[in-house]
């Protein structure tokens, strides 16, 4: 796929180049840094993922995508109440029993 990316020996190690510029951290070794490209990839790929909830398969615009659009929402409201409603981030309850 994205053959822009190189991965080249460095100094110091092995880096992943794109463009000419060296866009991974510096590794000790190749597969290292192939292990980095293969991930960076992976996680920057947008693809069709299967939900983390209901299994169902959907376009996830990354590793951090996890969840179809439906049970994105249905997860936000399962766990609001008038007091939660604000703020669209996490409202997490710490109960102490
Ligand atoms: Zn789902």
């Amino acid at each position: 796929m994205s053959a822009d990316y190189r991965v080249r020996p460095l100094l110091l190690g092995w880096g992943v180049i794109k463009a000419g510029i060296r866009v991974s951290p510096v590794f000790k070794t190749r597969g290292e840094a192939e292990g980095w490209l293969e991930r960076h990839l992976a996680g920057r790929a947008p693809a069709s993922r299967s939900c983390m909830s209901c299994a169902a398969p959907f376009d996830s615009a990354g590793l951090h995508d996890r969840l179809c659009p439906r049970c994105g929402l249905a997860g936000h409201n399962l766990h609001s109440d008038a007091s939660a409603t604000a703020w669209p981030g996490r409202h997490e309850r710490r109960e102490t029993v």
